[in-house]
């Protein structure tokens, strides 16, 4: 099987190709507007990954090994993931945990996924000072049974791997490539824990095939994005489909724009970006945060964005495509997309379906009735060749128009979650209308297909169940995010004891009294009942470490009175009436 780091070998064997700037980092310059700091060509991402290669091999890691990667985000990060591949071991990239005095939350999410893959290494750069973090916790929190941080863990840095380089040939002479499996992707937990999930280098191969085949990339393309290094999109979408395709990127950390979503246009417009991938919320972010100087950008370079992650609101494609025209971006490139970590990431892409629907007949008969006056769903594209999707309900294929789980069989689904044999439940399902056996993933969301596109409508387990009815909680989220206001993609819905209960963040600027009763408005508009509208601070609201909205968290933060500190005003609508 083919693997990546195989691939960067052959372009760095060339001259000519070495030469050429493969990854590049972008910040925002003291001066004002964006700039690259560092940049490393195709042979020297080689040369560092195969001195990775080398330190891993040195540290005595065995074939099939799990290895973590904890690096501040940066390109140190990206050569160590392809070193893995080269010295035959696992790659668990994780959220680098950040300790702090009050809060264990990050470094429990490290310690869990650190013993829940078995890992006895971790890959690490100077950059993140991981001793004197582990230091800090131990001084707040004491260093007994409760310290949030393994102990059983070798730490590498692999600073000096990358100062010495040249280990370029550590690959291709060690007899290896005997691992199937290239890394374990955890999801981004916004329904449980995440989940450790097995991926080839077959799957690997597959997925990015399908990618750049969908994207039309090629050498000539040139990737602008600030997703997180660790979590799938980010990891394969960004970085690894621009080696795929052997065309150029440029990144910067999730941090830089969520600090100043103009950055992300701004280094599209300056480095000439071709091909972006973004969650859903990042689109509104940036329209909201625009600059007075959106024309003096020139977006005619960009071709492809992607835009998933979540359900795609088609005004918000609209609004962006609106605010940034004056900037030279062509209509109609911002294109839903479906995809998930149990398939590798992407399942589809291009959407360009658009169907409106009622939206009682949707969630709470699960049928597709067209109303010219209804919300508006997005197409997230067709499946690709070879990737067989089906709507599923009870173990049988739906009738056309109808609601069901997402099924797909194809050789992107992952192996497994890590430590659990393959079940009915999860990667081995199969349909009792299928003539020869078939496995497939279920996805736990619910969709319909439209035009033969897949249109997602939510997750299964996020579902609010009012009166034995079902309902989708980014419907009513959105109805209130709107409100400028409210901090898009900070609201999260959910069914508590049979009531529901929304959790809001509000600008720091605002005052939740004059604004919950209109709120609360907005919602009941909807023809649901409200019991709570909890408004609360600025970033207080708990979410995955993608920037998902995790809605049974916020339920459990609520109830356990985590939140309390942040709490602005608990709203309940019928104390009024
Ligand atoms: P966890 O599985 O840990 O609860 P997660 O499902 O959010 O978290 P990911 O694999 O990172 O973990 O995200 C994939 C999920 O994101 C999909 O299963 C789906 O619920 C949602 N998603 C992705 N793309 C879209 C889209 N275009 N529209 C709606 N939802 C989407
Ligand atoms: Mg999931």
């Amino acid at each position: 099987m083919r693997r990546l780091i195989e691939l960067l070998g052959e372009r760095a064997a060339s001259e000519e190709e070495a030469a050429r700037t493969l990854y590049s980092w972008w910040e925002d310059m003291k001066g004002g507007g964006v700039g690259v700091t560092r940049s490393l060509s195709w042979g020297e991402v080689w040369s560092l990954a195969g001195g990775v290669t080398a330190r891993v091999r040195e540290a005595g890691a065995e074939k099939g090994e799990r290895v973590l990667l904890v690096f501040e985000p940066g390109l140190d990060f990206i050569a160590a993931f392809l070193g893995c591949g080269g010295a035959d071991v696992i790659a668990v990239p994780v959220f680098p945990p950040e300790p702090r005095k009050k809060s264990k939350t990050d470094s429990e999410a490290f310690v869990r996924i650190q013993s829940g893959s078995g890992a006895g290494i971790a890959l690490t750069s100077s950059a993140y000072n991981w001793s004197k973090k582990a230091a800090e916790l131990a001084a707040w929190f004491g260093v007994g049974g409760d310290l949030p941080w393994p102990r059983e863990l070798r730490w590498v840095v692999v600073d000096e791997a990358f100062g010495g380089g040249g280990g370029g040939e550590a690959w291709s002479s060690a007899g290896n490539g005997t691992c199937d499996v290239a890394f374990l992707q955890y999801t981004s937990g916004s329904t449980s824990t995440p989940k450790g999930v097995v991926i080839t280098h077959a799957c690997l191969w597959h997925n990015l095939g399908l990618i750049v085949a969908d994207l039309e990339a090629d050498e000539e393309t040139v990737v602008c994005s600030w997703l997180p290094q660790y979590h799938d999109m980010g990891l394969i979408g960004s970085y690894l489909g621009t080696l795929y395709c052997g065309g150029r990127g440029y990144y910067t950390s999730p941090v830089n724009f969520v600090k100043r979503p103009s950055t992300w246009v701004e280094a599209i417009s300056a480095f000439r970006g071709t091909h972006m991938q973004a969650p859903h919320f990042a689109f509104a972010l940036a329209v909201r945060k625009r600059r007075d100087t959106v024309s003096e950008l020139d977006l005619s370079c960009a071709r492809h964005f992607i835009d998933g992650a979540e359900p795609c609101e088609v005004e918000a494609i609209r609004a962006f495509e609106a605010c940034f025209a004056s900037s030279g971006l062509k209509p109609n490139i911002i294109f839903p997309t479906y995809g998930l970590a149990e398939h590798t990431v992407m399942v589809s892409t291009n959407g360009r379906a658009r169907v409106s629907v009622d939206p009682k007949a949707l969630s709470e008969e699960r049928r597709v009735v067209e109303s010219a006056s209804g919300q508006v769903l997005c197409g997230c594209g067709r499946p690709p060749e070879g990737v067989v999707v089906k709507i599923v309900s009870e173990g049988r294929v739906v009738p056309q128009k109808s609601v069901g789980e997402i099924w797909i069989s194809s050789p992107s689904c992952a192996r497994a979650y890590f430590g659990k044999e393959p079940s009915e439940d999860d990667f081995a399902a199969t349909l009792a209308d299928d003539d020869h056996l078939r496995f497939y993933l279920r996805t736990g969301d619910e969709g319909f297909l439209w035009e033969g596109e897949i249109v997602v409508c939510g997750r299964i387990k996020d579902l609010i169940i009012l009166r034995g009815k079902n309902h989708y909680p980014q419907d009513v989220e959105r109805s209130i995010e709107k409100d400028e206001a409210v901090r898009a993609g900070c609201v999260a819905a959910f069914e508590d004891d049979g009531k529901l209960v929304v959790v809001a963040e509000l600008r720091d600027d605002a005052d939740p009294k004059a604004l919950a009763p209109a709120l609360a408005s907005k919602i009941t508009d909807h023809g649901l009942p409200l019991s709570r509208l909890v408004l609360i601070a600025a970033r207080a609201i708990p979410k995955t470490t993608s920037g998902k909205i995790a809605r049974r968290r916020t339920k459990a933060a609520l109830n356990d009175g985590d939140l309390d500190d942040a709490v602005l005003l608990d709203f309940r609508p019928d104390d009024v009436a």
